[in-house]
Protein backbone atom coordinates (compact mmCIF):
# COMPACT_ATOMS: atom_id res chain seq x y z
CA UNK A 1 0.00 0.00 0.00
CA UNK A 2 1.34 3.22 -1.18
CA UNK A 3 1.61 6.22 1.78
CA UNK A 4 -1.13 8.22 -0.37
CA UNK A 5 -3.04 5.38 0.43
CA UNK A 6 -2.33 4.20 3.80
CA UNK A 7 -2.94 7.72 4.99
CA UNK A 8 -7.07 7.83 3.01
CA UNK A 9 -7.37 4.42 4.83
CA UNK A 10 -6.41 5.78 8.18
CA UNK A 11 -8.83 8.96 7.59
CA UNK A 12 -11.72 6.66 6.28
CA UNK A 13 -11.71 4.89 9.75
CA UNK A 14 -11.34 7.65 11.71
CA UNK A 15 -14.48 8.96 9.92
CA UNK A 16 -16.16 5.96 10.57
CA UNK A 17 -15.04 5.93 14.50
CA UNK A 18 -16.67 9.77 14.78
CA UNK A 19 -19.83 8.33 13.30
CA UNK A 20 -20.15 5.60 15.31
CA UNK A 21 -19.38 8.36 18.65
CA UNK A 22 -21.88 10.89 17.46
CA UNK A 23 -24.00 7.98 16.80
CA UNK A 24 -23.60 7.13 20.14
CA UNK A 25 -23.43 10.07 22.48
CA UNK A 26 -27.38 10.82 20.43
CA UNK A 27 -28.87 7.65 21.67
CA UNK A 28 -27.35 7.93 25.47
CA UNK A 29 -29.08 11.44 25.66
CA UNK A 30 -31.71 10.17 23.89
CA UNK A 31 -32.12 7.27 26.46
CA UNK A 32 -31.21 9.94 29.57
CA UNK A 33 -34.51 12.44 28.43
CA UNK A 34 -37.20 9.78 28.34
CA UNK A 35 -35.70 8.29 31.78
CA UNK A 36 -35.63 11.99 32.94
CA UNK A 37 -39.50 12.52 31.38
CA UNK A 38 -41.39 9.27 32.69
CA UNK A 39 -39.64 9.22 35.98
CA UNK A 40 -40.47 12.73 36.70
CA UNK A 41 -44.25 12.23 35.70
CA UNK A 42 -44.60 9.56 37.68
CA UNK A 43 -43.36 11.45 40.85
CA UNK A 44 -45.48 15.14 39.66
CA UNK A 45 -48.62 13.90 37.67
CA UNK A 46 -51.08 11.70 39.97
CA UNK A 47 -53.16 11.28 37.13
CA UNK A 48 -50.36 9.41 35.68
CA UNK A 49 -49.37 7.77 38.22
CA UNK A 50 -53.07 6.55 38.56
CA UNK A 51 -52.91 5.66 35.20
CA UNK A 52 -50.18 3.84 35.64
CA UNK A 53 -51.91 1.78 38.72
CA UNK A 54 -54.94 0.97 36.91
CA UNK A 55 -53.64 0.91 32.57
CA UNK A 56 -50.07 0.58 33.00
CA UNK A 57 -49.61 -0.38 28.84
CA UNK A 58 -51.77 2.95 28.01
CA UNK A 59 -49.32 4.98 30.65
CA UNK A 60 -46.18 3.73 29.05
CA UNK A 61 -47.43 4.10 25.42
CA UNK A 62 -47.84 7.52 25.99
CA UNK A 63 -43.20 7.95 26.46
CA UNK A 64 -43.52 5.43 23.88
CA UNK A 65 -43.03 1.88 25.41
CA UNK A 66 -45.08 -0.60 24.22
CA UNK A 67 -44.23 -4.09 25.04
CA UNK A 68 -46.04 -6.97 25.47
CA UNK A 69 -44.43 -7.72 28.79
CA UNK A 70 -46.13 -4.83 30.28
CA UNK A 71 -48.39 -5.87 32.82
CA UNK A 72 -52.24 -4.38 33.23
CA UNK A 73 -51.20 -2.66 36.67
CA UNK A 74 -47.65 -1.34 37.68
CA UNK A 75 -47.19 0.39 41.00
CA UNK A 76 -45.09 3.25 41.86
CA UNK A 77 -43.58 4.84 44.58
CA UNK A 78 -44.12 8.16 45.22
CA UNK A 79 -40.24 9.69 45.28
CA UNK A 80 -37.08 8.39 44.54
CA UNK A 81 -33.67 9.36 44.26
CA UNK A 82 -31.50 9.14 41.13
CA UNK A 83 -28.92 10.33 39.36
CA UNK A 84 -28.81 10.80 35.14
CA UNK A 85 -25.48 12.25 34.31
CA UNK A 86 -23.53 9.84 31.73
CA UNK A 87 -21.53 8.14 33.85
CA UNK A 88 -23.50 6.80 36.39
CA UNK A 89 -26.36 5.25 33.70
CA UNK A 90 -23.68 4.53 31.48
CA UNK A 91 -20.65 3.19 33.14
CA UNK A 92 -17.57 3.41 31.63
CA UNK A 93 -17.36 0.95 29.13
CA UNK A 94 -13.76 -0.64 28.36
CA UNK A 95 -11.94 -2.70 25.96
CA UNK A 96 -13.72 -5.98 25.60
CA UNK A 97 -11.06 -8.75 27.36
CA UNK A 98 -10.07 -12.01 26.64
CA UNK A 99 -11.98 -12.51 29.49
CA UNK A 100 -15.13 -14.97 28.61
CA UNK A 101 -17.69 -12.91 27.97
CA UNK A 102 -20.75 -14.18 30.41
CA UNK A 103 -23.53 -16.37 28.46
CA UNK A 104 -26.46 -14.64 29.97
CA UNK A 105 -25.26 -11.52 27.72
CA UNK A 106 -23.70 -13.66 24.98
CA UNK A 107 -27.22 -15.03 24.93
CA UNK A 108 -28.88 -11.47 24.00
CA UNK A 109 -26.48 -11.49 21.04
CA UNK A 110 -27.22 -14.66 19.87
CA UNK A 111 -31.37 -13.89 19.81
CA UNK A 112 -31.99 -16.01 22.77
CA UNK A 113 -33.17 -13.07 25.31
CA UNK A 114 -34.26 -9.72 24.78
CA UNK A 115 -32.20 -8.55 28.16
CA UNK A 116 -29.23 -9.75 30.70
CA UNK A 117 -28.94 -8.45 34.03
CA UNK A 118 -25.44 -9.08 35.29
CA UNK A 119 -24.28 -8.16 38.90
CA UNK A 120 -20.84 -7.54 39.57
CA UNK A 121 -18.21 -4.54 40.83
CA UNK A 122 -18.96 -1.99 38.20
CA UNK A 123 -14.92 -2.14 36.52
CA UNK A 124 -15.38 -6.26 36.29
CA UNK A 125 -18.35 -5.34 33.73
CA UNK A 126 -16.76 -2.27 31.56
CA UNK A 127 -15.24 -5.48 29.61
CA UNK A 128 -18.98 -6.85 29.34
CA UNK A 129 -20.54 -3.21 28.53
CA UNK A 130 -17.51 -2.61 25.65
CA UNK A 131 -18.48 -6.10 24.20
CA UNK A 132 -22.20 -5.20 24.09
CA UNK A 133 -21.66 -2.34 22.51
CA UNK A 134 -19.05 -4.17 19.86
CA UNK A 135 -22.23 -5.97 19.07
CA UNK A 136 -24.59 -3.18 18.62
CA UNK A 137 -26.11 -3.91 21.71
CA UNK A 138 -27.69 -1.60 24.36
CA UNK A 139 -26.12 -1.73 27.62
CA UNK A 140 -26.58 0.66 30.87
CA UNK A 141 -26.20 0.19 34.76
CA UNK A 142 -28.81 -0.38 36.99
CA UNK A 143 -29.72 2.84 38.70
CA UNK A 144 -28.76 1.50 42.87
CA UNK A 145 -25.36 0.97 43.83
CA UNK A 146 -24.69 -2.02 46.56
CA UNK A 147 -26.40 -5.46 47.00
CA UNK A 148 -30.07 -6.26 45.39
CA UNK A 149 -32.25 -6.28 48.74
CA UNK A 150 -32.50 -10.01 48.68
CA UNK A 151 -29.07 -10.09 49.18
CA UNK A 152 -28.32 -7.25 51.95
CA UNK A 153 -31.25 -9.32 54.17
CA UNK A 154 -29.02 -12.13 53.85
CA UNK A 155 -25.86 -9.89 54.70
CA UNK A 156 -27.31 -8.57 57.74
CA UNK A 157 -26.91 -5.12 55.85
CA UNK A 158 -30.48 -3.33 56.10
CA UNK A 159 -31.97 -2.23 53.40
CA UNK A 160 -31.00 1.01 52.97
CA UNK A 161 -27.55 -0.13 52.13
CA UNK A 162 -28.86 -2.58 49.70
CA UNK A 163 -30.65 -0.13 47.84
CA UNK A 164 -28.53 3.28 47.61
CA UNK A 165 -28.68 5.76 44.37
CA UNK A 166 -25.48 4.68 42.21
CA UNK A 167 -23.61 7.62 41.80
CA UNK A 168 -20.51 7.71 39.56
CA UNK A 169 -19.79 4.59 37.40
CA UNK A 170 -18.52 2.98 39.97
CA UNK A 171 -19.66 0.82 42.84
CA UNK A 172 -21.29 -2.62 42.82
CA UNK A 173 -24.09 -2.55 40.04
CA UNK A 174 -26.15 -4.55 37.33
CA UNK A 175 -25.24 -4.54 34.38
CA UNK A 176 -28.51 -3.99 31.62
CA UNK A 177 -27.45 -5.60 28.28
CA UNK A 178 -30.54 -5.55 25.74
CA UNK A 179 -31.34 -5.87 21.99
CA UNK A 180 -32.90 -2.22 22.00
CA UNK A 181 -32.78 0.71 23.21
CA UNK A 182 -36.49 0.30 25.24
CA UNK A 183 -36.15 -2.83 26.22
CA UNK A 184 -32.98 -1.24 27.89
CA UNK A 185 -35.03 1.53 29.92
CA UNK A 186 -37.70 -0.50 30.79
CA UNK A 187 -35.48 -2.74 32.58
CA UNK A 188 -33.79 -0.10 34.34
CA UNK A 189 -37.26 1.38 35.40
CA UNK A 190 -38.10 -1.74 36.86
CA UNK A 191 -35.32 -2.05 38.83
CA UNK A 192 -35.84 1.64 39.89
CA UNK A 193 -39.62 1.17 40.47
CA UNK A 194 -38.84 -2.19 41.62
CA UNK A 195 -41.19 -3.64 38.92
CA UNK A 196 -39.70 -7.14 38.82
CA UNK A 197 -42.55 -9.35 37.62
CA UNK A 198 -41.64 -6.91 34.43
CA UNK A 199 -37.88 -7.15 34.72
CA UNK A 200 -38.50 -10.92 35.21
CA UNK A 201 -40.24 -10.55 31.95
CA UNK A 202 -37.99 -9.13 30.27
CA UNK A 203 -34.96 -11.65 31.77
CA UNK A 204 -37.21 -14.73 30.15
CA UNK A 205 -37.43 -15.70 33.65
CA UNK A 206 -40.83 -18.37 34.27
CA UNK A 207 -43.51 -16.26 36.40
CA UNK A 208 -43.58 -19.35 38.89
CA UNK A 209 -39.54 -18.79 39.57
CA UNK A 210 -40.19 -14.91 40.12
CA UNK A 211 -43.16 -16.14 42.60
CA UNK A 212 -41.92 -18.31 44.50
CA UNK A 213 -38.09 -17.10 44.77
CA UNK A 214 -37.31 -13.44 45.21
CA UNK A 215 -33.99 -14.76 44.61
CA UNK A 216 -34.52 -15.67 41.19
CA UNK A 217 -33.08 -13.20 39.23
CA UNK A 218 -29.76 -12.84 41.00
CA UNK A 219 -28.53 -15.82 39.81
CA UNK A 220 -25.88 -14.16 37.54
CA UNK A 221 -22.87 -12.44 39.36
CA UNK A 222 -19.19 -12.34 38.52
CA UNK A 223 -17.97 -12.34 41.89
CA UNK A 224 -16.73 -15.13 44.91
CA UNK A 225 -20.51 -14.62 46.71
CA UNK A 226 -23.56 -16.96 46.47
CA UNK A 227 -25.35 -14.33 47.94
CA UNK A 228 -28.51 -16.37 47.91
CA UNK A 229 -31.20 -16.83 51.15
CA UNK A 230 -30.12 -20.28 51.97
CA UNK A 231 -33.96 -21.04 52.36
CA UNK A 232 -34.15 -20.38 48.91
CA UNK A 233 -32.23 -23.54 48.15
CA UNK A 234 -33.90 -26.45 47.13
CA UNK A 235 -33.56 -29.79 49.41
CA UNK A 236 -30.39 -32.17 48.78
CA UNK A 237 -31.90 -34.83 46.11
CA UNK A 238 -31.27 -36.07 42.28
CA UNK A 239 -32.10 -33.91 39.72
CA UNK A 240 -31.92 -33.51 35.68
CA UNK A 241 -28.14 -31.69 34.40
CA UNK A 242 -29.66 -29.10 32.77
CA UNK A 243 -30.94 -27.61 36.27
CA UNK A 244 -27.18 -27.23 37.77
CA UNK A 245 -27.46 -23.70 37.87
CA UNK A 246 -24.69 -23.33 40.16
CA UNK A 247 -22.12 -23.54 37.39
CA UNK A 248 -22.75 -20.44 36.92
CA UNK A 249 -20.46 -19.25 39.53
CA UNK A 250 -17.73 -21.56 37.86
CA UNK A 251 -18.01 -20.45 34.71
CA UNK A 252 -20.45 -22.73 33.37
CA UNK A 253 -23.91 -21.42 32.87
CA UNK A 254 -27.40 -22.72 31.34
CA UNK A 255 -30.28 -21.30 33.13
CA UNK A 256 -29.97 -17.58 34.02
CA UNK A 257 -31.83 -17.31 36.77
CA UNK A 258 -32.56 -19.82 40.15
CA UNK A 259 -35.47 -21.87 39.33
CA UNK A 260 -38.43 -22.29 41.92
CA UNK A 261 -37.83 -25.89 41.91
CA UNK A 262 -35.42 -28.87 40.32
CA UNK A 263 -38.33 -29.68 38.49
CA UNK A 264 -39.59 -26.75 37.21
CA UNK A 265 -40.58 -27.36 33.90
CA UNK A 266 -40.64 -23.69 32.56
CA UNK A 267 -37.09 -23.94 33.47
CA UNK A 268 -36.19 -26.97 31.52
CA UNK A 269 -37.89 -25.20 28.72
CA UNK A 270 -35.60 -21.89 28.99
CA UNK A 271 -32.40 -24.25 29.43
CA UNK A 272 -33.35 -26.00 26.67
CA UNK A 273 -34.09 -22.94 24.06
CA UNK A 274 -30.20 -21.72 25.58
CA UNK A 275 -28.23 -24.77 24.67
CA UNK A 276 -29.88 -24.81 21.44
CA UNK A 277 -28.58 -21.33 21.12
CA UNK A 278 -25.61 -22.45 22.44
CA UNK A 279 -24.69 -24.88 20.09
CA UNK A 280 -24.96 -22.69 17.12
CA UNK A 281 -23.07 -19.88 18.41
CA UNK A 282 -20.63 -21.87 20.76
CA UNK A 283 -20.38 -25.20 19.82
CA UNK A 284 -17.32 -25.54 22.03
CA UNK A 285 -18.65 -24.56 24.79
CA UNK A 286 -22.15 -26.29 24.40
CA UNK A 287 -20.30 -29.01 24.36
CA UNK A 288 -18.45 -29.27 27.39
CA UNK A 289 -21.82 -28.21 29.47
CA UNK A 290 -22.88 -31.80 30.19
CA UNK A 291 -19.65 -33.00 30.89
CA UNK A 292 -19.54 -30.10 33.61
CA UNK A 293 -23.22 -29.48 34.82
CA UNK A 294 -23.91 -33.46 35.22
CA UNK A 295 -22.04 -33.34 38.96
CA UNK A 296 -22.73 -33.31 42.31
CA UNK A 297 -22.92 -30.26 43.99
CA UNK A 298 -21.85 -29.89 47.69
CA UNK A 299 -22.60 -26.61 49.75
CA UNK A 300 -21.22 -25.89 52.92
CA UNK A 301 -21.56 -22.12 53.86
CA UNK A 302 -21.34 -19.65 51.06
CA UNK A 303 -18.91 -22.45 49.71
CA UNK A 304 -19.81 -24.69 46.68
CA UNK A 305 -17.88 -27.47 45.05
CA UNK A 306 -18.82 -28.94 41.58
CA UNK A 307 -17.47 -32.76 41.77
CA UNK A 308 -17.57 -33.35 38.04
CA UNK A 309 -17.81 -37.06 37.07
CA UNK A 310 -17.99 -38.28 40.55
CA UNK A 311 -20.23 -41.72 40.64
CA UNK A 312 -22.80 -42.44 43.60
CA UNK A 313 -23.56 -45.61 45.06
CA UNK A 314 -25.78 -46.84 47.94
CA UNK A 315 -24.03 -47.25 51.27
CA UNK A 316 -25.83 -48.21 54.29
CA UNK A 317 -29.01 -47.04 55.66
CA UNK A 318 -29.80 -43.65 54.44
CA UNK A 319 -26.19 -43.17 53.53
CA UNK A 320 -24.77 -42.40 49.94
CA UNK A 321 -21.06 -42.92 48.69
CA UNK A 322 -19.17 -40.57 46.32
CA UNK A 323 -16.45 -41.18 44.23
CA UNK A 324 -14.52 -37.92 43.19
CA UNK A 325 -11.68 -36.95 41.30
CA UNK A 326 -9.92 -34.35 43.50
CA UNK A 327 -8.16 -32.51 40.57
CA UNK A 328 -11.63 -32.30 38.37
CA UNK A 329 -13.31 -30.43 41.76
CA UNK A 330 -14.51 -27.20 41.22
CA UNK A 331 -15.36 -24.53 43.91
CA UNK A 332 -15.93 -20.72 44.28
CA UNK A 333 -13.53 -20.28 46.61
CA UNK A 334 -9.86 -21.39 47.13
CA UNK A 335 -9.48 -19.74 50.03
CA UNK A 336 -12.40 -21.93 52.09
CA UNK A 337 -11.16 -24.84 54.40
CA UNK A 338 -14.56 -26.56 53.34
CA UNK A 339 -13.20 -26.70 49.70
CA UNK A 340 -9.59 -27.89 50.65
CA UNK A 341 -11.00 -30.40 52.63
CA UNK A 342 -12.92 -32.09 50.15
CA UNK A 343 -9.65 -31.61 47.51
CA UNK A 344 -7.58 -33.52 50.05
CA UNK A 345 -9.56 -36.48 49.69
CA UNK A 346 -11.54 -38.53 46.79
CA UNK A 347 -14.66 -39.59 48.59
CA UNK A 348 -17.14 -38.78 51.08
CA UNK A 349 -20.02 -40.01 52.58
CA UNK A 350 -23.57 -38.25 52.40
CA UNK A 351 -26.39 -39.07 54.49
CA UNK A 352 -29.39 -36.39 54.97
CA UNK A 353 -27.87 -33.09 55.18
CA UNK A 354 -24.33 -34.49 56.61
CA UNK A 355 -21.69 -34.88 55.36
CA UNK A 356 -18.10 -37.36 56.26
CA UNK A 357 -14.89 -36.56 54.17
CA UNK A 358 -11.66 -38.23 55.73
CA UNK A 359 -11.73 -37.30 59.08
CA UNK A 360 -14.31 -34.77 59.10
CA UNK A 361 -17.92 -34.38 59.87
CA UNK A 362 -19.53 -31.76 58.35
CA UNK A 363 -23.48 -30.79 59.66
CA UNK A 364 -25.76 -28.34 57.76
CA UNK A 365 -24.52 -29.22 53.90
CA UNK A 366 -26.74 -29.30 50.87
CA UNK A 367 -25.75 -32.19 48.06
CA UNK A 368 -27.11 -32.17 44.75
CA UNK A 369 -26.50 -35.22 42.68
CA UNK A 370 -27.27 -33.72 38.30
CA UNK A 371 -27.34 -36.18 36.49
CA UNK A 372 -29.04 -37.62 33.38
CA UNK A 373 -32.26 -37.24 32.42
CA UNK A 374 -35.17 -39.08 33.74
CA UNK A 375 -35.27 -42.80 32.67
CA UNK A 376 -31.34 -43.02 32.32
CA UNK A 377 -29.44 -45.57 33.41
CA UNK A 378 -28.45 -42.80 36.38
CA UNK A 379 -31.86 -42.87 37.54
CA UNK A 380 -32.16 -46.02 38.92
CA UNK A 381 -28.58 -45.85 40.50
CA UNK A 382 -29.92 -42.99 42.35
CA UNK A 383 -33.44 -44.27 43.34
CA UNK A 384 -32.77 -44.31 46.74
CA UNK A 385 -31.64 -41.00 47.07
CA UNK A 386 -35.79 -39.71 47.53
CA UNK A 387 -35.91 -41.90 50.17
CA UNK A 388 -33.41 -39.54 52.58
CA UNK A 389 -35.57 -39.08 55.20
CA UNK A 390 -35.96 -34.71 55.07
CA UNK A 391 -34.29 -33.44 58.38
CA UNK A 392 -35.54 -29.57 59.30
CA UNK A 393 -32.83 -27.58 57.31
CA UNK A 394 -29.88 -26.81 59.63
CA UNK A 395 -27.69 -23.40 58.51
CA UNK A 396 -23.57 -24.97 57.85
CA UNK A 397 -22.47 -26.00 61.67
CA UNK A 398 -18.95 -26.60 60.54
CA UNK A 399 -16.25 -29.16 60.80
CA UNK A 400 -16.07 -32.42 63.31
CA UNK A 401 -13.98 -34.81 63.93
CA UNK A 402 -15.31 -38.14 62.75
CA UNK A 403 -16.45 -40.58 65.53
CA UNK A 404 -16.61 -43.75 63.94
ZN1 LIG B 1 -40.33 -22.10 38.04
Amino acid sequence: MSGNSSHLALKEAARLLNGRMDQLTAQRSRIVHRLQSIVNAVITQNSFRRLMQSRAPVALAKFGFCHSSIPSQLTVPSKVSVYYDDETVFGIQAEPSDNKIPVDIRLVSYGAKPVALHYGPADLLGPYAGWAQSQSLVSMLSPFDGLPVAFAEREGLGDEIGQRPAKGPGGYRGLIVASSESQAMLAWLSLLFGWHHLLGRLLNVPSCCCTKNRNCLWACRSDEGIGLDSLAFPPSGIFDWHYNVFGGHLGYQLLCHFPCSFDCRESLAAALWHLSHLRNHDPSYAELLPATLRSVVVMAGRCVCLLPGASVRAAGEDGFRIDYMPEKVRSNSFSSSFANVIRKSSVMMWRGDELFVANNCLFGCSCWIFTGGSGSADEKTFSRVSSVPKKRRREFLGFFPRIE
